[in-house]
């Protein structure tokens, strides 16, 4: 079992660390740190919720000096990633003057170029906007000696692929390249085999895709009571925080809407919100003034909010690497989480269909009677 202190960082490093309540690496920063300290290029997988920001931004932090340019260029698949990966490497940085700032489509884009102005060193960002502040030449990244592709799996099935192999193209080559993901599916390791030297590989395998402290469990319901079935096992669950997943971004208004009228603390997040709405929201679910949030798949990735005590799959997913997703959004830090899926008759093979991929039968669950609720 290794320590911070084994990595030879700086003492501002180490006491930032200390300040976030982190006391040992997990698994994949205890390979990837040294391994990214060394200079080499590195692709690490660990699922979801396994510290995967801070084996980077560790790094990263470490490796910054005063430079006016830009040192670090780091790629997230949505705008609420590139902020919380931003305020994660703010918190490593604490106590060093390293600058980051998170750039996202649907912010005005005149206040990201004020900001970049004032000399920033690492940039975390939407490939899409990236790629706009390089047409633009508002980003200058002839000085970036460390590329990170963060959440690899989801820029890709975001469709992103164009977008990251143009900015790949324009990054100097003797940059650092660091990819992080999840899963590592085939375009993944292509992706590496052409854009990185010699990689590192570091996979850090469990027997069972998902988290062993999120416990699994379905309950049966008919379609025309689901909203019905679903108040019931919410009244009957401690639940801290919760996300609720819908297929649709009609479905995420409409269960809003319902949950709202019947007294449950709720607001919705898709793609079709403003960036300010978007934010809003997701201020109100950090701060606990909304217990739920309803949400499309889109909308939640790699979402990381402490305390999502549960995750609600009131549409179930439409594939396995969904379902793993969306309940590896709860069970994060060692902390335990709860996962349920309402399921119709007529959608039981295709959860099985899910337990086989997964490798992890969910347990079957009645619907807790009115009197359980009440009594
Ligand atoms: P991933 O990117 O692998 O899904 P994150 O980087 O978002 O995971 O980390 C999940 C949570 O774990 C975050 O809240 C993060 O602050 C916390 N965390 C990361 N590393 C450690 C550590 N070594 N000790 C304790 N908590 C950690
Ligand atoms: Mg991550």
């Amino acid at each position: 079992m290794s320590n911070f202190t084994d990595f030879n960082l700086q003492q501002q490093v180490i006491k930032a660390i200390n300040d976030m309540g982190f006391e040992e690496p997990s698994p994949i920063q205890e390979t990837c740190i040294p391994a990214i300290l060394e200079g080499g290029d590195v692709v690490g997988q660990a699922q979801t919720g396994t510290g995967k920001t801070a084996a980077f931004g560790i790094p990263v932090i470490e490796k910054t000096t005063h430079s006016s340019k830009v040192q670090a260029l780091i790629l997230t698949p949505t705008r609420e990633l590139a902020i919380q990966v931003s305020g994660e490497l703010k918190k490593i940085a604490k106590y060093k003057r390293t600058r980051t700032l998170p750039i996202y489509g649907g912010q005005s884009i005149g206040h990201q170029i004020r900001a970049l102005k004032q000399g920033v060193h690492v940039v975390i960002g939407t490939p899409g906007r990236v790629l706009d502040h390089i047409r633009r030449r508002t980003l200058d990244l002839s000085d970036v000696k460390m590329l990170v592709l963060d959440e690899a799996d989801e820029m890709l099935d975001m469709g992103f692929i164009d977008d990251i192999e143009m900015i790949l193209k324009q990054v100097n080559r003797e940059r650092q390249t660091l990819l992080f993901s999840a899963t590592m599916p085939p375009e993944i390791k292509k992706l590496s085999h052409r854009y990185m030297q010699e990689p590192k590989y570091v996979s850090i395998s469990h027997n069972e895709v998902v988290a062993p402290l999120i416990d699994q469990f379905y309950y049966k319901v008919l379609e025309r009571n689901k909203l019905e079935s679903l108040c019931r096992v919410l009244d009957s669950q401690e639940i801290d925080l919760g996300i609720i997943f819908c297929r649709t971004k009609r479905g995420v208004d409409e269960l809003s809407e319902h949950l709202q009228a019947r007294g449950y603390l709720t607001d919705g997040l898709h793609g079709d919100l403003s960036q300010a709405q978007r934010d809003k929201v997701m201020k109100a679910f950090r701060d606990s003034t909304i217990e739920f949030l309803i949400a499309t798949d889109v909308a939640a990735r790699g979402i990381d909010v402490e305390n999502v005590s549960h995750v609600i799959n009131y549409d179930i997913p439409q594939d396995p690497e969904s379902y793993v997703h969306r309940i590896g959004r709860t069970g994060r830090a060692g902390r335990k989480g709860l996962a349920i899926t309402l399921v119709t008759p007529r959608e039981m093979t295709h959860l099985r269909s899910i337990e086989n991929k997964i490798n992890h039968p969910l347990q079957p669950r009645d619907l807790p009677s009115l009197e359980e609720i009440t009594g």
